[in-house]
């Protein structure tokens, strides 16, 4: 082998990027996380549909008092990790609060669901021991699997023959299923209540990453486990903090031995300064929000109702979805990326999301609605789509 210029080698990886349709790019956003978006370089608004505010959060301003009142009282930092000394009021607080809210005995806040996941995964099972994963989970969930060494099997999309014959050959004494809730970049909701029966059956845990269902789904937004109405001491269940809550940070709810043994085995959790504890204040009024939030929840419940009604594709395919995540698959790359050029171009923001984000040729729009968005919005973008599908390639 020839000896490589290691810059000369990014260059080129950087080129193939481009030429595969593959390179990412960042907007610079210059307006708070709303629907109507102002963007560096772009003189007219755009309608957003792409960020994971579902409930319309990210800049409510009583969220933001809390944030403000939190930094009066707290100041900016939390000087130290949890287990030193930056372990504060607010963040004992909130843990109560998020374990209640989802029905389990303790929770563990962490800086980001990342963190959680690469986090609570090697804590629970090492070498020899197995994983068993929904083949589209998060790519957080697949992180934490391959830093804990544990064997690594990779179950069909929600095929839960699959995942009962790979628990069945599987002679491991430590096994752990992984899921996503409700899949990030497909929308649909993982069979929890067939999948518990399953780790009870096999002694497995099931860690379920709800980071798309914590605050929208289920009864004043508890989250997938109360959506389906189930409870299980194998159960350990991860929302996030971020994407309906608005604000920062994740937590892992369980039972009480579950979270004492991650507060003394999580190398995330352990190794990392503590989030600033204004952040946990924020949170508290986000999760009053969320609690009495069945109004925006029923006005983004009958904006899904309306799209999934009004949009009728031909050659592209809409996934089928009851969630805000509303994805069309285009399928080639480049296509994709025109058609979110195109959208752009009439105002509309919709990323396309392209391998590795999804699987090789299912490049996508992911079409993310909030509880922020107009029904007029919601409109403008049904009759925007079905003109480009026409129109297009
Ligand atoms: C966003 C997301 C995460 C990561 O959470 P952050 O708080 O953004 O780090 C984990 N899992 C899933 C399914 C997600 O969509």
């Amino acid at each position: 082998m020839p000896e490589l210029d290691p810059l000369e080698e990014l260059q080129q990886g950087l080129a193939d990027l481009d030429a595969a349709g593959l390179r990412r790019h960042r907007r610079v956003v210059t307006t708070p996380c709303q629907p109507e978006t102002r963007l560096a370089g772009r003189d007219s608004p755009v309608i957003a549909f792409c960020s994971n505010d579902y409930l319309g959060l990210a800049a409510e301003p009583a969220i933001a008092a809390a944030l403000r009142a939190g930094s009066e009282r707290w100041g900016s930092g939390a000087g130290a990790s949890h287990l030193v000394s930056g372990h504060y009021a607010p963040h004992e607080a909130l843990e109560a609060r998020l374990a209640a809210f989802v029905g389990m005995d303790d929770a563990l806040y962490f800086s980001t669901g990342y963190m959680a996941n690469i986090g609570v995964m090697p804590a629970l099972v090492g070498r020899g021991d197995a994983i068993f994963a929904d083949r589209v989970n998060h790519a957080s969930l697949v992180d934490g699997a391959l830093l804990s060494r544990a064997e690594l099997i990779r179950y069909a999309h929600c095929d839960l023959a699959a995942l009962e014959s790979r628990l069945q050959a599987s002679r491991a004494p430590r096994k752990l299923i992984v899921t996503d809730g409700v899949f990030s970049m497909d929308g649909d909701i993982a069979p929890l209540r067939e999948m518990l029966a399953l780790a009870e059956r096999h002694k497995a845990w099931l860690l379920v990453d709800d980071a798309h269902g914590f605050g929208v789904l289920g009864p004043q937004g508890r989250g997938c486990l109360a959506h389906f109405g189930i409870q299980s001491p194998r159960l350990i269940y991860m929302g996030t903090l971020g994407k309906a809550a608005g604000v920062t940070g994740a937590f892992v709810a369980g039972q009480r031995e579950v979270i004492d043994w991650l507060l003394n085995r999580s190398r995330s959790y352990i190794f990392t300064t503590g989030a600033p504890p204004l952040i946990a204040e924020g949170l508290l009024a986000a999760l009053d929000m969320i609690e009495q939030g069945d109004a925006r929840r029923s006005h983004l419940l009958h904006l899904i109702t309306r799209f999934k009604a009004a949009l009728h594709l031909t050659r592209w395919q809409r996934l089928p979805s009851d969630t805000p995540i509303q994805p069309i698959v285009i399928g080639d790359n480049h296509e994709a990326l025109a058609v979110s050029r195109a959208l752009d171009e009439a105002g509309l923001w919709v990323p396309a999301i392209r391998p590795p984000t999804v699987p090789k040729g299912s490049a996508r729009l992911r079409i993310v609605l909030s509880a922020a968005h107009t029904e007029a919005q919601v409109a403008h973008l049904v009759t925007t789509l079905m003109k480009l599908e026409r129109r297009q390639p």
